[in-house]
């Protein structure tokens, strides 16, 4: 599905989000299961995102795929005021985030206040379902999941 501008012009279209390949399949079958699965490294066992075809620690050239455990902190953000694909709604936060498994993940933080934004902070994944195929992986604030599990699971951006 695309988006215009209100030229015509093409500015977003949902299914640029979505770029499985034979090496990531995994992750993304495992998103659409509400899993996060990421490759290791069967030599040195360091986890690995995203996907390489030789290991950055010790150049191993072998993987198997573990699931994750969705967990990480924030490093850093940046708050998008301009809508670049209807998978987004304004404003909205792209994360960058430290997994508890070691690599780090660029992706979004939701249901948080911009005002409570805090690099370090605990997050933890959620799924989002844009499309029949399409589910993206999206993090937010862990001490809400503590307090309630009250994320709408069933929300569909289209
Ligand atoms: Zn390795």
């Amino acid at each position: 599905m695309a988006i215009h501008d209100p030229h015509g012009i093409i500015v977003g279209n949902i299914e640029a989000l979505y770029h499985p390949t034979p090496e990531t399949l995994p992750f993304w079958e495992g998103c659409s299961h509400g899993q996060l699965w990421l490759p290791q490294c069967c030599e040195c066992r360091t986890v690995l995102h995203p996907f390489d075809s030789t290991c950055s620690v010790c150049l191993g050239p072998t993987r198997k795929w573990i699931q994750a455990s969705g967990d990480g902190r924030m490093i850093t953000w940046v708050i998008y005021r301009r809508l670049y694909n209807p998978a987004f709604t304004l404003p909205y936060v792209v994360a960058l985030i430290a997994l508890s498994e070691g690599p780090h993940i660029i992706s979004n933080l939701v249901d948080c206040s911009e005002a409570t934004i805090k690099a370090g902070m605990p997050v933890r994944i959620v799924f989002d379902q844009l499309t029949d195929r399409i589910v993206l992986p999206r993090f937010r604030p862990h001490s809400i999941l503590l307090e309630a599990d009250t994320y709408d699971h069933s929300r569909q951006i289209l």
